[in-house]
């Protein structure tokens, strides 16, 4: 059931759980009435990245991975779902290949693994994770195709709005690419959502809240905030240890995401706003080891800012 939060003299509409945001447990109980799960899958895509060295922070490996990818794609699924649905047994599920560039592969295996899925009891959509320089005129065919088929979303990352940032972080895209890639989804009616980070070296507190202007602008579909985390035996790591650059603390963060989140209007879907980092190869910042508690940061500080997403957009 929705509830809603009081806002000075309105409500707002897309809580659940009384956030000050819009969650998207919330979008998934009013669009399917029903808890919906992602189910994180990996299907050993790779990365068109790797090629120039990949992003300075990568490990290669996906985070808060659930999946086992040396099972096939439906024992894959069938061994989360089998979890989830001892606790949840009304859930719906949407299968997400998460790790990877999944629009990077072969097509017609891709195919097979969507179909797959789709023929499973309970599955009610697809969300692909992928980058914006990898949505080839085939694929983006294909999504708009599966999109008429299935609920569908895709995930492109940006990270940062800064090109500079993109440039140090070793992206291997621009902007630009972002922006073409997500009015080529949009265009094709596909629910897009954008990944960003908060923390990357260099950035201003400015420059965060400059990606989601732009996002919002942009007028994507959802948005995922991560903290920057340090992975071990990565790029980062090395940069860190000969230069330790300011990392920020939790303090620091809670406060950007919720001037984000003001930013961002209200009808943006709010899928993420902390990263599940993994514990043995975390070198910092420690405190995000404490998701919950991040999480319970937020929603306390904008309760006691009184403030909500999307209260300072600008129309
Ligand atoms: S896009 Fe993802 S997989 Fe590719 S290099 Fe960057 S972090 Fe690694």
């Amino acid at each position: 059931m929705i509830k809603y939060v009081i806002r000075g003299d309105s409500m707002f509409k897309n809580t659940i759980d009384n956030k000050r945001y819009y969650t998207l447990n919330c979008f998934f109980r009013k669009k399917f009435g029903s808890k919906v799960f992602k189910v994180p899958l990996d299907i050993g895509s790779s990365c068109p990245n790797f090629s120039s060295g990949g992003c300075i922070y990568c490990s290669g490996r996906s985070v808060a991975n659930i999946s086992d990818g040396s099972l096939d794609i439906v024992s894959q699924f069938n061994k989360a779902k089998d979890v989830l649905e001892k606790k949840w047994p009304n859930s719906l599920y949407i299968a997400y290949f998460q790790s990877g560039t999944n629009t990077y592969g072969d097509i017609t295996k891709f195919k097979s693994y969507v179909d797959e899925l789709l023929g499973i009891n309970k599955v009610v959509g697809i969300s692909i994770a992928t980058r914006p320089d990898a949505l080839s005129d085939e694929w983006l065919s294909y999504l708009s195709e599966l999109n008429k088929q299935t609920f569908l979303m895709v995930e492109l990352g940006l990270q940062s709005s800064n090109d500079e940032t993109l440039k140090y972080i070793n992206r291997g895209h621009d902007v630009k690419n972002f922006t073409e890639a997500v009015e080529k989804l949009k265009n094709r009616g596909i629910f897009t959502v954008a990944h960003i980070i908060n923390g990357l070296p260099n950035e201003t507190k400015e420059d965060m809240l400059n990606t989601v202007k732009y996002l919002n602008n942009l007028g994507i579909d959802g948005v995922k905030i991560h903290m920057l985390y340090i992975p071990k035996n990565t790029k980062l790591a090395s940069i860190y240890e000969n230069n330790k650059f300011h990392v920020l603390s939790r303090e620091e963060y809670v406060d950007i995401v919720c001037n984000e989140l003001q930013l961002l209007n209200e009808n943006i879907v709010i899928e993420r706003i902390t990263g599940d980092p993994i514990v043995s190869e975390l070198i910092e910042p420690k405190w995000l080891v404490k998701k919950f508690c991040v999480l319970n940061e937020i929603d306390k500080e904008m309760v006691k800012r009184d403030i909500y997403q999307g209260d300072l957009v600008s129309f």
